[in-house]
């Protein structure tokens, strides 16, 4: 992924996109169908997400492992939690096996209460820092590319922006390539973490910066995602959306749709027009929200029935 970070593409921006191990089978299999959807449309990589525990990771890892055989570049994400480091180097040893050789080394938060205090494991590792620093002093896992998450409006464990940009740049030294974001839904908080690197570190703090896109296709749903995330709704942004909820919801779901999606259209256009090396969409794994963010900004066909998507959502 760093290379083709690395390789201009004259006229086109590249995209990305995420998805989550899902619950059941039938959106496992209509997973697999939407990576394909992506895969054709021409995205740079697709991710999945690496869950907090018991089933969820095993469907990671059976993901991982479909995904590997399939004609895609695939970022596999990993995290500490609940972990000792010997099963971290079991797991990197699985993906290296697989050709799974892109990864997102995070920490992860606490299951339960992501929001709450972190959790050490007995002969675990507490920093994503440290998986970096595990990864690189292992010969045998020298062919990862890694890459680690970062924050426009800062982590909410950090004290500061200052403390956060410190470690956002310790991860960048210790040999990570690029940095995808939390998701965001205001540009300049996009530009100004960009800036904090740069003017702390103008060497690593220079590496790419994918801003996490998350598609808005409903109040509840934007909501929830911000209080999982520790992310701001600007208010502009809220205020929009109840107006065109407009008391109801669910009988006005287009409407806060279509706000949404225009909304995450003008922001994909101004990331685009500020340098952004790639687009990196958190799908939900919906694929039709992305497209039709792709399709407004000129990079996809409209959504229909023709390209596959009968078969995903
Ligand atoms: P770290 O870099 O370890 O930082 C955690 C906190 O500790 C920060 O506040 C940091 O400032 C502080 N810190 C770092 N190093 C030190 C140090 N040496 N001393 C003191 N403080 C320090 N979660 C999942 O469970 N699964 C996923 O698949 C997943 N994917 C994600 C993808 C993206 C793009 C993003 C942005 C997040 C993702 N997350 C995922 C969520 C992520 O794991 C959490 O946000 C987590 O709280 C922080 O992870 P991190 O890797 O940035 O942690």
């Amino acid at each position: 992924i760093s290379d083709v970070l690395k390789r201009p593409s004259p006229g086109r921006v590249p995209f990305s996109v995420e998805f989550m191990p899902p619950r059941d089978d039938a959106a496992e299999e209509r997973l697999y169908r939407a990576a394909e959807v992506f895969h054709d449309l021409g995205a740079s990589f697709v991710s999945v997400t690496y869950g907090a525990g018991g089933s969820t990771r095993e469907r990671t890892s059976r993901i991982a492992r479909r995904l590997a055989k399939q004609p895609l570049t695939t970022l596999v994400h990993l995290t500490l939690v609940n972990h000792t480091r010997e099963e971290m180097k079991a797991i990197l040893r699985e993906y290296l096996e697989l050709g799974l050789t892109n990864l997102l080394a995070l920490r992860g938060d606490p299951p339960g209460d992501p929001l709450g205090d972190w959790v050490s494991t007995d002969g675990g590792l507490n920093y994503a820092s440290e998986l970096i620093d595990l990864i690189k002093s292992t010969p045998e896992f020298r062919e990862f590319d890694l890459g680690i998450a970062s924050f426009p409006e800062g982590h909410f464990r950090a004290k500061t922006l200052e403390e956060d940009t410190k470690y956002t740049l310790a991860k960048l030294r210790g040999g990570a390539e690029y940095s995808i974001t939390q998701m965001f839904f205001d540009v300049e908080d996009y530009l100004r973490l960009r800036d904090r690197l740069v003017a702390a570190d103008p060497i690593h703090g220079a590496k790419p910066i994918i801003p996490g896109i998350m598609p808005i296709t409903s109040l509840r749903s934007v909501r929830r995602q911000v209080e999982l995330s520790g992310a701001q709704l600007p208010s502009q942004l809220e205020e929009s959306l109840v107006r065109a909820a407009n008391g109801n919801e669910e009988a006005n779901k287009d409407e806060i749709r279509k706000v949404g999606i225009e909304y995450s259209t003008n922001m994909a256009e101004r990331l685009i027009a500020e340098g952004a090396e790639d687009l990196h969409f958190m799908t939900l794994n919906f694929t039709r929200a992305t497209q039709e963010v792709l399709y407004n900004l000129g990079m996809a066909p409209a959504w229909g029935a023709e390209h596959g998507q009968d078969a995903v959502r």
